[in-house]
């Protein structure tokens, strides 16, 4: 898998960053993991076609997560004018979050009415779902209660790509980090103690727990920013590729 970090900032999008986005190529099977407000403008800025994306997969209910969908609809109807399905896969819900988000945006604009079919996917009971070629693992985080926050690993062939989305500390971590041949790790803050976002301190105590072969901080905000001088861990920021 090919991993583009298209927007690794918070919601205030601190330091100039675009909100979380991550471009994933498997194969030939194209896919965002998280599409913050800002994700259509950093695709565009990137030059990356945005009509190549076959799914999205949300991890919880916020618009730096989720908020650029709407734009990434009416782009691939109006825009590119597509005809192949969409993936969207979330929190249950899901398909009801996007359509009212997509109606308080533009009223008169229908999922259902779109140039191309969207086909939803919900992360269930089960915790394991079908994506196209992948396999879904998702794990509930702490966080903000009424957005449904969720870890993902995301499977395909013998890789694993791990994500922790938004959240405080959980033991659920170990879990979605294990074996992970990478895991991108939310750090907002460098010092400061939170419920329901994580601290530097916080992830370098477990370091020795998260079994994953590689370990990426992403969501920094303004304290981690200025406090990067002082941070031991590889750090993402928007435009990094990894090849895993
Ligand atoms: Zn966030």
């Amino acid at each position: 898998m090919r991993i583009q970090f298209l927007g690794t900032g918070d919601a205030f999008c601190s330091g100039g960053r675009f909100q979380t986005c991550f471009q994933v190529i498997a194969d030939n099977f194209n896919f965002l993991i998280d599409c913050g407000a800002t994700s259509l403008l950093a695709m565009k800025a990137g030059d990356m076609a945005s009509d190549l994306i076959d799914g999205i997969i949300i991890s919880h209910f916020h618009g730096d997560h989720f908020g650029g969908l709407p734009y990434l609809l009416i782009d691939a109807n109006y825009q590119a004018k597509r005809t192949r399905p969409m993936l969207i896969a979330g929190p249950p819900g899901v398909e009801k979050s996007v359509q009212n988000l997509l109606s308080v945006l533009y009223p008169t604009v229908k999922i259902a009415e779109l140039s191309f079919e969207v086909i939803f996917k919900q992360f269930n009971s089960d915790n394991t779902i079908e994506f196209g070629p992948l396999a879904i693992e998702t794990y509930p985080v702490i966080h903000v209660e009424e957005a449904l926050p969720h870890g993902i690993r995301v499977l395909f062939k013998d890789q694993c790509l791990a994500f922790s989305g938004d959240t405080g500390w959980t033991d659920n971590l170990y879990q979605i980090a294990s074996n992970a041949d990478l895991f991108i790790c939310e750090c907002n803050y460098f010092k400061t103690v939170s419920t329901s976002h994580l601290n530097y301190p916080t992830i370098v105590s477990n370091l020795n727990k998260l079994n994953c072969k590689r370990i990426i901080l992403n969501h920094l905000g303004p304290e981690m920013l200025d406090n990067m001088n002082s941070v031991n861990l590889e750090c993402s920021y928007d435009g990094l590729t990894i090849d895993i």
